[in-house]
């Protein structure tokens, strides 16, 4: 069962249960997406009925951040731990690259696609990264052509958000690959354009820090944060006190 944070259901995975499902998604027939929802795309959502739909469509949806962990503890209903977008993407390479799978990426400036490429062909032996695509497109019509050419097993779409989800809904009837993940900056992470936090900075799970730290003009998205832990508050206390929707309140 999803556990419900804030009007976006997240599913209940440790990383390697995230990855052993997603490998799971890749062998079955079909068209499947995952999303990685953090503190700043629930908040999104919440005004977004659009994104809101392409995130419930998801056979996937991961916690992205310590933030989303945070507000299902004080929603009493807590989830494993985070799974960043990131990482999952990693953890099925991995795998992928072990029986010689493929992807191709999709996003980020141009040039840095083809960086991460050569990084991460690299890191995992293996793995066939078939195509390169910078996210800097207007019609998505020849870009879905040219990933059908070659039917990756895995597509990493890395357009921001609201974008990235916006347009893996839309474009999901039309393409050919078995999973696609909604991955925000990750190719910039892979390619090397930007830092990622030490391992300690992470296992303290500071990484948001971190990333403040290396660009600051993230300042303006990260005031969402408190806005969104306070939300987490508002609703608890709603909760206890009876008052959700088609409830009674409890005397
Ligand atoms: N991006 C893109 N096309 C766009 C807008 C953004 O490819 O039209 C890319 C951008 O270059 C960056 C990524 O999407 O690589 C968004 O990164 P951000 O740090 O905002 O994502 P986060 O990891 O915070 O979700």
């Amino acid at each position: 069962m999803r556990i419900d944070v804030l009007g976006v259901e997240f599913d209940p995975v440790t990383m390697d249960e995230a990855v052993d499902r997603g490998m799971a998604l890749i062998r079955t027939p079909g068209v499947h997406t995952v999303v990685t929802p953090n503190p700043e795309i629930v908040m999104l959502c919440r005004e977004d009925p659009e994104l809101t739909q392409a995130v419930r469509g998801a056979d996937l949806v991961l916690p992205d951040g310590i933030g989303v962990v945070y507000a299902a503890r004080i929603l009493r209903r807590p989830l494993p731990g985070k799974v960043p977008g990131a990482d999952f993407a990693e953890g099925i390479m991995a795998r992928l690259a072990r029986q010689g799978g493929s992807v191709y990426l999709l996003g980020a400036k141009p040039g840095i696609a083809e960086t991460a490429a050569d990084k991460l062909a690299l890191k995992y032996p293996g793995l066939r990264v078939v195509g390169t695509q910078d996210g800097y497109f207007t019609d998505s019509r020849p870009v879905v052509e040219r990933i059908n050419a070659v039917s990756p097993d895995f597509l990493l779409v890395c357009l921001g958000a609201p974008k990235q989800e916006k347009w893996m809904r839309e474009n999901a009837d039309r393409l050919s690959v078995r999973l696609m993940a909604g991955l925000g900056g990750s190719l910039d992470v892979y390619a090397g354009a930007i830092p990622r936090a030490p391992k300690l900075w992470r296992r303290l799970n500071l990484e948001w820090l971190y990333r403040l730290l290396k660009q600051p003009s993230r300042i303006g998205r990260m005031i969402k944060l408190p806005r969104f832990i306070f939300a987490a508050l508002r609703q608890r206390r709603r909760e206890k006190q009876g008052k959700i929707e088609g409830e009674e309140p409890k005397i």
